[in-house]
């Protein structure tokens, strides 16, 4: 099938790919000239694991293209996907801006019947909000196209998105035209073989499906984020409690870790903006706004436990940091805990040196030149020249570093753990102090 899409972010780049992975023709188009010259050229601008290959064949068989040229693109599509950035408007609620452009450059420039699908996360509404942009472009060119507006939320993860989308857990087609359906249940056929994966409903409950997603993962983080520092209070070990209720088939394995706080892309603006849907009808949603201040003190705690152990003071003090990126596998530093430590660090006179596997470009970017910042190339130039270590995101490289040299490079010897990646044991057996999430017995 013929398919345009609008984007080419995580969500646009991955599906698009993935789409031509199954031997549809895909039109990819993005505002960013730089972007779509890179890609033009093999250059994939971000990290995702097992995309890079994936996009480079399929643009070399001719099945994904890219371009900015947003008229050729929609006259492309039989299908145009919206998979633009919806980030927090001053109030939290989601800024439509760049979905609602992509919907006035559609009736611009649309000649035949499409379906125009909504995959950005977006609040309720959206999809009438969409169509009343396109009619009007429509009007004033005086043209009249039939065209389907479809909510298809995306709840692939960054770190394993080309696994999500080629595997997905289950497709969500929000729409009341049964073509529109059908013609998505052909396009996603291929992902949709061993058994039922798409779920078909109105499209308001589809806009919420992403939402609800999102709020209960992030509330179950804050939730055991809140448990995690209950624990540290009574002088109990979250890693043991967290075992206790994982094993109940209720409560399950999955999203109970606790940390340093939950970031990324999605989860603090999707709570965020669901509050404010809720809000805006006159519901105060409790749950929620618990969920985001568990979550912005938890951001918070790590230095907290820095300070208790500095007595208050930290000025003067290098800091390694291992873990810049909100998660594993990822460069994706958009709300990261470590963007608050590292502010809070600087604040009270710290230097930081940091390294992460994949985010350092970004990074670079993000932080720019400063003096108090040294970007390293591997976690042992980190520690070199620090007098304490931070974890920040959960690497698997982290996982099982060499306690004897850390405890004779820092020359504090103190670790301050904010995945809980370590056992307090080796830590405190190599000779190193050792500060955790919800450990109360390191307290
Ligand atoms: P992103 O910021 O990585 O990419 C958005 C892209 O859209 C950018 O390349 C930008 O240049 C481009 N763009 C903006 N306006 C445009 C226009 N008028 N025409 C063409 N391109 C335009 O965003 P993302 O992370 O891919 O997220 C996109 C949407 O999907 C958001 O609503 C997000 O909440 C949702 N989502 C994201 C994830 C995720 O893990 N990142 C997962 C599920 C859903």
């Amino acid at each position: 099938m013929r398919v345009t899409i609008f984007g080419t972010g995580y969500v646009g780049l991955v599906t698009g790919t993935c789409l031509a992975e199954v031997g549809h023709d895909v039109v990819c188009v993005d505002i960013d000239q730089q972007k779509v010259d890179g890609l033009n050229r093999g250059v994939i601008p971000i990290y995702e694991p097992g995309l890079e290959p994936m996009v480079k064949a399929n643009h070399a068989a001719g099945r994904l293209k890219f371009t900015t040229d947003a008229a050729s693109a929609i006259g492309h599509g039989e299908i145009i996907f919206i998979a633009v950035g919806t980030p927090p408007d001053e109030d939290g609620s989601a800024d439509l801006k760049y979905v609602l452009a992509v919907a006035r450059t559609v009736g611009e420039h649309i000649e035949r019947p499409a379906i125009v699908v909504n995959k950005s996360t977006v609040p309720v509404g959206t999809a009438d909000k969409v169509r009343a942009a396109i009619a009007e472009a429509l009007a004033r060119r005086g043209a009249q196209v039939p065209f389907e507006v479809v909510s298809n939320p995306e709840f692939l993860k960054e770190g394993d998105a080309v696994n999500d989308c080629m595997r997905p857990d289950r497709i969500v087609i929000g729409s009341g035209s049964p073509e529109a359906i059908e013609k998505l249940k052909r396009l996603y056929a291929p992902f949709n073989r061993n058994h039922e994966r798409i779920v078909v409903m109105d499209v308001r409950s589809a806009e919420l499906t992403k939402y609800a997603a999102n709020a209960m993962l992030a509330t179950k983080i804050s939730f055991m984020n809140e448990i995690a520092n209950i624990a540290e209070c009574v002088g109990a070990d979250i890693e043991m409690v967290r075992q206790g209720i994982g094993s109940d088939p209720r409560i399950g394995w999955h999203f109970i870790y606790p940390g340093a706080g939950y970031g990324g892309s999605c989860f603090p603006k999707d709570v965020q903006a669901l509050a404010r849907t809720a809000q805006q009808c006159g519901y105060k949603p409790e749950l929620l706004e618990a969920v985001e201040s568990v979550n912005y003190r938890q951001k918070g705690h790590l230095f907290e436990l820095i300070q208790r152990h500095y007595g208050g003071s930290v000025a003067g003090k290098t800091f390694a940091v291992w873990g810049l990126a909100f998660k594993p596998n990822t460069d994706d530093m958009r709300e990261a805990s470590s963007r608050r430590l590292l502010a809070q660090l600087w604040e009270a006179g710290a230097r930081v040196r940091a390294y992460d596997p994949e985010a350092m470009h970004e990074a670079r970017r993000v932080f720019g030149e400063r003096d108090d910042l040294v970007l390293c190339d591997s976690a042992h130039a980190a520690i070199a020249d620090a007098d304490a270590l931070c974890v920040v995101t959960e690497w698997k490289q982290f996982r099982s570093p060499d306690f004897p040299r850390l405890r004779s490079s820092l020359r504090d010897a103190v670790i301050f753990d904010g995945r809980n990646l370590y056992h307090p044991d080796q830590v405190e057996g190599a000779g190193i102090a050792y500060y955790a999430i919800g450990r109360g017995r390191s307290v």
